[in-house]
């Protein structure tokens, strides 16, 4: 194995590898972060050498015998990240787009609070097990109000208000770009129905773009859940979007979602698909 590191399992290590050129030096963490991130075949197996390497007594010959093996793997595996997050997404497969109008998800209590019962499925939505409510809510900002607003179900644990920057602007919050679920410290706002009100104290967020996909489609779109790749919208006004979070579940159908603004953007309409792009 080559010189000028450490000989000592877990410390740091630099050696005479290189990613295009210049010297890598490596830490156990950023071994594992590759792991996590990049989804790298065998990870499992560096992890154990590198756990009994430290939890065994091992000679020096070994221990750097084995660093060698984990150390070319390793930095083959962050070439193949780094050519995968530049380059190698499958760029010619369409995702269908859907429009994600201003909605809410309510809790089981709150949704009793407003409307006296659980909420009753009327449509199912693209992705399984997802439906369209007969209740509506409306919105009350601090500027405005909204009217007629659909609830999502099934029920979650805390309820969510997912609208539109436009719409942020015209109730007067100031919501956040978040990914579903992450409200805290986002605005609240107050929900009412013929029959309730229900004072929110946070859960007001402008949801971040994503695509949901199976773990087969991630595989052939060349990416993993939490990815952020670039989308390209082929409608009226072409568009590429940045920033679009992937979420990969066994229960998710492949589709994108978009809000009103960027959809308005791209001149959207029902026919319009998207395309990763490498950049
Ligand atoms: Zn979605």
């Amino acid at each position: 194995m080559g010189t000028g590191r450490s000989n000592a399992v877990g410390q740091h290590v630099t050696g005479p590898y290189s990613l295009k050129g210049g010297p890598v030096s490596l830490q156990h963490n950023e071994l594992l972060w590759c792991r996590i991130d990049c989804r790298f075949t065998g990870a499992e197996t560096f992890e154990n050498i590198f756990i009994s390497a430290s939890e065994v007594s091992m000679n020096e010959k070994a221990i750097n015998d084995i660093l060698e093996v984990v150390i070319k793997n390793v930095i083959n595996e962050m070439e193949v990240c780094k050519q995968g997050k530049a380059g190698n997404y499958n760029t010619s497969e369409t995702i269908p787009v859907e429009l994600s109008a201003r909605h809410v998800h309510l809790s089981e209590a709150d949704a009793i609070a407003l409307f006296g019962n659980p909420l009753t499925p009327v449509r199912e939505l693209s992705q399984p097990g997802q439906f369209l409510a007969k209740e509506r809510v409306r919105l009350i900002g601090p500027k405005g109000v909204m009217d007629n607003v659909a609830v999502l179900g099934p029920s979650r644990n805390a309820s969510q208000v997912e609208i539109s920057k436009t719409d942020a602007r015209i109730l007067g919050v100031e919501a956040p770009v978040r990914q579903s679920g992450d409200t805290n410290g986002t605005p609240g706002i107050i929900l009412a129905s013929q029959a309730g009100i229900v004072g929110l104290e946070e859960g007001v967020i402008v949801a971040s773009r994503h695509i949901h996909m199976s773990p087969e489609d991630a595989r052939r779109f060349g990416v993993i859940d939490n990815d952020r790749v670039h989308v390209r919208l082929d409608g009226e006004r072409p568009v590429t979007l940045e920033d679009v979070l992937v979420r990969v579940h066994d229960s998710f159908k492949l589709a994108m979602h978009i809000d009103p603004d960027e959809g308005n953007s791209a001149g959207w309409n029902k026919s319009v698909s998207g395309r990763i792009s490498n950049r």
